[in-house]
């Protein structure tokens, strides 16, 4: 789990995540399933705990208790945004 605070943090994470070009499903607003290298998938939840916004994947990386930074989380995120925006704007 990891607090976003700044699109710098994510930059290595972006690039791999670009690479990769992974698949990202909707599960509902702020729950997505994201594939790995594997072929398995990771549960990524992006939510808003009071002013922090908090990412945690399920993943190996994320469980770690580091605020590591995995490209499901960004990969999950950037579909996130998106949908966000789409609801400030509806
Ligand atoms: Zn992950």
């Amino acid at each position: 789990m990891f607090v976003l605070k700044g699109i710098d943090q994510l930059e290595k994470a972006i690039i791999k995540a670009k690479k990769i070009r992974t698949t990202v499903k909707f599960i509902e607003f702020g729950v997505y399933s994201v594939k790995g290298t594997q072929g398995n998938f990771y549960t990524v939840e992006c939510k808003k705990v009071g002013n922090e916004k908090q990412v945690i994947c399920n993943c190996k990386a994320g469980q770690s208790g580091k605020p590591l930074v995995c490209y499901h989380s960004v990969a999950a995120l950037s579909l996130h945004v998106g949908l966000c925006r789409q609801r400030k704007a509806a």
